[in-house]
């Protein structure tokens, strides 16, 4: 184990930087700590779709199934698994751009309602397999905003999905509300919630809460550190708001552009 800590005892400068190398030494720490537990996770996240594709081809291919029912049920299994091995891949490749700080955006004018309405379509699904009910509150007259296309949608995403993965019962809202200054775009749920202690941390790429909460539930702990990147990257901000069962809010604030010309206000 690594321990660099300065025992510090004087209130001068010294004692100051002393501070600062101690709070420095704790965050590379817990990187470390959060690091490797990533990389534990992400083995095993990667080997059970891998497992399901091979179980379940190698049955068909042995033509070993007993009816039509049965290979459209394996059928399924094999496109679902393939589909959830995309998405980590995604993941992944999303962070070692942001790591080497290599991503570019594709600005453009985006309806942020159209693109809420997408992402609920395709969460869809999930939330009615967990019998959970998921709302959209859009205001009218919500002005388009300056953003990447295909990255606000992964950000509303991954919002979605944990909303989703995080909530037993109750419900998932997006809400979607236009005020004098910004443009706020918030998304709730009735879920689990996040301790106090937890939340300063939750944005940190890596880091899941408790590791028993992580086995169960799945994930990367790098939903969170995308969502956070893509909305600063696109001039907005996020905030977070908790309570331990009762639920989650997750807000995204996007300052109002200053345009020439007219408002393109959405109808
Ligand atoms: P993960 O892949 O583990 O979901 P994220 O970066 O998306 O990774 O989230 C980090 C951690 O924050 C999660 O492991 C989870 O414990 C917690 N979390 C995120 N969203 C929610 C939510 N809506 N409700 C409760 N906990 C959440």
């Amino acid at each position: 184990n690594w321990d660099a800590r300065l025992r510090v005892g004087s209130r001068d400068e010294i004692g100051m930087l002393g501070h600062s190398i101690n709070d420095l030494a704790a965050s590379l720490q817990r990187y470390r700590d959060t690091r490797r537990a990533f990389f534990s996770n992400i083995s095993h996240e990667l080997r059970t779709p891998v497992t399901y594709l091979q179980g379940y081809a190698k049955v068909l291919a042995d033509g070993l199934v007993e009816s039509d029912k049965e290979e459209k049920q394996y059928i399924s299994i094999i496109y679902q698994e393939s589909v959830r091995l995309e998405h980590l891949i995604n993941d992944l490749f999303d962070l070692s751009k942001m790591e080497e700080g290599q991503i570019k955006l594709t600005l453009e004018w985006l309806d942020l309602k159209e693109i809420i309405k997408t992402a609920v379509r395709k969460v869809k699904l999930k939330a009615e397999k967990k019998r959970l009910s998921l709302q959209m509150d859009l205001h009218d007259r919500v002005p388009d905003i300056r953003g990447d296309r295909r990255r606000m949608e992964q950000v509303l995403l991954n919002l979605l999905e944990n909303a989703i993965r995080y909530t037993e019962k109750g419900s998932v809202l997006v809400r979607l509300v236009r005020h004098e200054e910004a443009t706020v775009l918030s998304v709730s749920d009735t879920g689990i919630g996040i301790s106090k202690e937890e939340l300063p941390y939750i944005f940190e790429r890596f880091y899941r809460v408790e590791k028993s909460r992580a086995r169960k539930y799945g994930g990367t702990g790098l939903g969170l550190s995308i969502v956070k990147k893509y909305v600063e990257m696109q001039g907005g901000t996020v905030q977070v708001d908790s309570e331990p069962g009762t639920g989650t809010t997750f807000t995204l604030i996007f300052p109002q552009e200053k345009k020439l010309g007219k408002d393109r206000i959405n109808p």
